[in-house]
């Protein structure tokens, strides 16, 4: 291939020709996927997210980024490489994850492989498949002569909502005065992109009654189980009162042992909604049945563990019609817009006034479970399209 002109219009020959001039094809894709993947970074394992973060943060460099992190005291740390000169307001934000939700050592049960076009291992969808995606975009950019500004922006505690750090409002304040941003979550094997998500808050109730020999003393125990079950019924009526908002009674503990009235119950719930303006009713109905009592002399507390903001589509119509415009030229299909439940980072950078696609990584299944995979060939598809589709923003106003 010879005499590429670079010019603004790129188009999916001078893409390949870039990628054939820069030895990248699909086994040197598979091979760094490997890389990130093999190095394990459960969520709740500070030093393991640090260990990616080494690692991404290395990829950042050498492609020309300057790097920062910003550490937390008790979650993993959020990394931000920046690259290009000019204003931000024309540059584009390349952001996802780096933790997974795979405790430690997953990996000897279910290591990377490759198996009839589908790469298997902890992440390799969620999302490290998109990381690795976000290196490649990078280099394709680069070397086609892309000069506005770009922010990747990585954070290390996204699977447990960033709750120990607070995380996403840095998210959302690195976010803010950038033109656009494109999330490289898990891809959807339905090739739709995803325009909404639901927020979700979890949190915790816990009651406390008192403890007395189930046989002996019954009378002078007080059931902290009984309590509970109140509770949860009455939460369990809540759904269908804030319009598509659900609650979630997702786990109960409670009790030490069979012959003696419990003393404590907690449960946790998993809350979704569509409209961030809907939570301060759903936190007062909480309240309230949180603080009524059904049986006498037990006391319930409300524990709010983290809250993930909704990701709404109102911001970002015009950037997802170029998307399905530049897939549809380049042969991937017409994609949908797709509102889905499970929460994003996406919904932080909406949150800062910046339009965000998400969903733009490798395409897979059965994240979070001992089944994810990813197709191996999405990965260079999504390369094609996300490289062609800045290009053609440059200059658009969204
Ligand atoms: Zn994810």
């Amino acid at each position: 291939m010879e005499n590429i002109v670079r010019t603004k219009n790129i188009n999916k020959e001078a893409i390949l020709c870039a990628l054939e001039e820069n030895n990248i094809n699909e086994e040197v894709i598979l091979k760094t996927w490997r890389e990130i993947v093999e190095i394990e970074s459960y969520t709740h394992n500070k030093k393991a997210v640090e260990n990616v973060c080494a690692y991404v943060e290395g990829r950042l460099k050498d492609l020309g980024f300057e790097t920062r992190t910003i550490e937390f005291d008790k979650a993993g740390p959020t990394l931000v490489g920046e690259m290009g000169q000019g204003d931000p307001s024309e540059g584009v934000i390349l952001t996802g994850h780096m933790d997974t939700v795979h405790k430690d050592d997953f990996i000897k049960d279910f290591p990377f492989r490759v198996e009839e076009g589908k790469v298997y291992g902890p992440g390799v969808l969620d999302m490290k498949g998109g990381i690795n995606i976000i290196f490649y975009v990078v280099e394709m950019l680069k070397s086609l002569g892309y000069n506005k500004p770009i922010k990747v922006l990585i954070s290390g505690d996204e699977e447990h909502g960033h709750g120990k750090s607070g995380s996403g409002s840095v998210m959302a304040e690195e976010a803010k005065g950038y033109k656009y941003a494109l999330n490289f979550e898990t891809g959807l094997i339905t090739n739709d992109i995803v325009v909404a998500r639901k927020g979700m808050m979890h949190c915790a109730i816990r009651t406390t009654g008192l403890s007395a020999h189930a046989g002996a003393n019954f009378d002078d125990g007080i059931s902290a189980i009984k309590e509970m079950s109140h509770k949860i019924l009455e939460i369990q009526e809540l759904n269908g009162k804030f319009g598509p908002t659900t609650l979630n009674v997702g786990t109960i503990t409670g009790g030490t042992v069979v012959n003696a009235v419990p003393e404590n119950c907690e449960i946790k719930l998993d809350i979704r909604y569509v409209d961030n303006s809907v939570l301060p009713a759903v936190k007062e109905a909480l309240e309230s049945i949180v603080n009524k009592n059904y049986v006498e002399g037990t006391k319930s507390d409300l524990i709010i563990e983290n809250t993930f903001p909704a990701f709404p589509n109102s911001l970002n119509g015009k950037l997802f019609e170029k998307a399905r415009e530049v897939s549809s030229k380049l042969g991937f299909g017409e994609p949908k817009g797709a509102k889905i439940g499970g929460a994003s980072d996406a919904a932080f950078i909406t949150q800062a006034g910046v339009p965000c696609l998400c969903a733009l990584g490798a395409k897979g299944e059965w994240n979070h479970s001992n089944r994810e995979y990813a197709l191996v060939d999405s990965a260079m598809e999504r390369i094609l399209f996300i490289t062609n589709l800045i290009f053609e923003l440059e200059g658009m106003e969204l």
